[in-house]
């Protein structure tokens, strides 16, 4: 069961600033059911990191809680 990533949110995205493999964050108390589907998601629990992010790219400033949290460890950017 294999799904086109067409049709569904991508799960992993390049990190803005380094290119790495960067995956969503899950806020609150979501228990991902592994019996579907492994996925690549940081799970951030009840501590929502709300401020102000800079998209690297555009230069465009967003405040609010981060959706994508980089998975290198020397980077850890987050962005939304
Ligand atoms: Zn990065």
């Amino acid at each position: 069961m294999k799904r086109t990533s067409k049709e569904v949110t991508p799960e992993t995205m390049p990190c803005p600033v380094c290119g790495s493999e960067s995956w969503r964050i899950v806020y609150g108390l979501y228990v991902p059911d592994v019996s579907v589907e492994p996925r690549k998601v940081e799970f951030a629990g009840c501590c929502v990191e709300i401020g102000q992010y800079t998209n690297p790219v555009t230069g465009e400033e967003k405040y609010g809680e981060p959706e994508w949290a980089c998975q290198n460890p020397e980077c850890q950017h987050k962005w939304l």
